[in-house]
């Protein structure tokens, strides 16, 4: 089950000094959208996990407080089950021994000029690690066990495979597996084998490769990144390079994400764009060809829009967009494209629809009935012309440009209306 469904909502701060406290919390407020509890003692933060020890994501707690110098809150909190983030006032390395021994996320020294950074970069991986998972590939039962380890106190999913065959079934189970982290022998073939087999189905855009080589001169780490492994680390390592290393392809695929998202996605009404309505419309209509699928194509214009503009503002306008953006979407399956042509004319494509024109009169009625608050007493309301085809053409665009004609006759015999050609 995802993590985060489970009513855990905000995040613990737990330091004595007021000042750290909402310097802290300032950080975490500009950086995740959740709210942030503060607790000054050992005993303010029991009486605030002990109301509901489920209501807290992470935490971010001070090493030594007046009622705990010995860490005693640090392991209250993840003895709670709460990912901790340590906080402490220096660095040595009694203290690193100390802390680290503990399951703790990651520790940081207060003074450090990036240290809220650091605390701000923690929290935003613990609450994206707790939807993320790797899978773990070592022959190694011990290693295997002592790695897993490691990532758990990073909140990851762990899958393991003691051998390569293993692993190649774990991912055909679970495609959504965002890290492969294997060993160079694996019994039943190499580890940069296993990366060859794993680079036939999966893409680096989707799937990230770390290789672990037990010799820094060996060819194996050359090998490794040949393979398509995105990177390599020489065993023996430390917790933190390990944890850095697996964070670092997380965020790496999550911008990949991020950036295709945007580039798919009208900023204003966060509907498909005309290039991605093409890239995928294109495919949808190669695949209905292909397999004698029935397709829908219908071209959506709101009418006299330029006079909403013209009388209420070009914000009003933007809302307007954005809500009829949003009823059509609504309208249609996940599967089908709904997308912002350009200004304020939308498309739509869509598989197996038996009622094209029922369907899309009952878009245009939608839309008719939207009220968008202008202010106490009044409301704008609007109507769209729809021009609709099934007609399988010899491309999508010639079936876009049939649908734009049905749609100039809805214009012509006076709007608010479907014409299907
Ligand atoms: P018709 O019924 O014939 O479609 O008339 P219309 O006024 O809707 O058509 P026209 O193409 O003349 O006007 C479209 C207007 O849409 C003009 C443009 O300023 C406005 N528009 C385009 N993009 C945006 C946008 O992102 N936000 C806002 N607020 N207006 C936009
Ligand atoms: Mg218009
Ligand atoms: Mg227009």
């Amino acid at each position: 089950m995802d993590k985060t469904e489970q009513g855990a909502s905000r995040i613990l701060v737990v330091d004595d000094s007021a000042t750290i406290g909402i310097v802290v919390k300032n950080a975490l407020k500009s950086a995740v959208n959740l709210p942030v509890d503060l607790a000054r003692s050992l005993a303010a933060c029991k009486q605030l996990i002990d109301e509901n020890p489920a209501k807290y994501q992470v935490a971010v707690v001070d090493l030594n407080l007046p009622d705990a110098k010995e860490g005693e809150a640090v392991d209250f909190v993840l003895n709670s089950n709460i990912p901790t983030i340590v906080l402490t006032g220096s660095l040595d390395s009694a203290t690193h021994e100390h802390i680290s021994a503990k399951p703790i996320v990651d520790y940081v020294t207060k003074q450090s000029p990036g240290s809220m950074a650091i605390v701000q970069r923690s929290v935003i991986h613990i609450l994206r690690n707790m939807n993320a998972m790797v899978l773990l590939v070592e022959r190694d039962a011990g290693f295997r066990t002592q790695l897993k380890s490691i990532l758990a106190t990073q909140r990851l999913d762990v899958y393991e495979a003691e051998n390569g065959t293993a692993a190649l079934q774990i991912m055909e189970k679970h495609n959504d597996i965002s890290v492969v982290v294997t060993g160079y022998d694996l019994k039943d073939m190499d580890g940069v084998e296993l990366c060859m087999k794993l680079r036939a189905s999966f893409s680096g855009s989707k799937l990230a490769i770390l290789g672990i080589t037990t010799n820094s001169n060996d060819f194996s780490g050359v090998r490794f990144f040949k393979a398509g492994a995105e990177d390599i680390i020489h065993h023996p390592f430390i917790k933190e390079e390990f944890v850095s290393r697996i964070n670092a392809r997380l965020d790496y695929l999550d911008s990949l994400r991020i950036i295709q998202e945007q580039a798919n996605r009208d900023y204003l009404t966060k509907l498909y764009n005309r290039r991605y309505l093409y890239e995928m419309g294109n495919a949808l209509f190669s695949s209905a060809v292909r397999k004698s699928i029935q397709l829908m194509i219908a071209v959506l214009d709101i009418d006299f829009f330029k006079r909403i503009n013209d009388t209420h503002g070009h914000d009003i306008g933007d809302v307007a967009l954005v809500a009829v953006a949003h009823a059509v979407q609504k309208s249609f399956r996940a599967t089908d494209i709904v997308a912002r042509m350009g200004g304020e004319e939308f498309c739509v494509v869509a598989v197996n629809n038996n009622a094209p024109m029922e369907t899309m009169n009952r878009v245009r009625q939608t839309i008719e009935n939207l009220t968008i608050p202008l202010n106490e007493n009044e409301t704008l309301r609007m109507t769209v012309s729809i021009g609709v085809t099934i007609t399988l053409k010899n491309s999508l665009d010639d079936m876009i440009n049939i649908a734009d004609e049905a749609l100039y006759m809805a214009k012509q015999q006076g709007r608010n209306q479907v014409v299907m050609l």
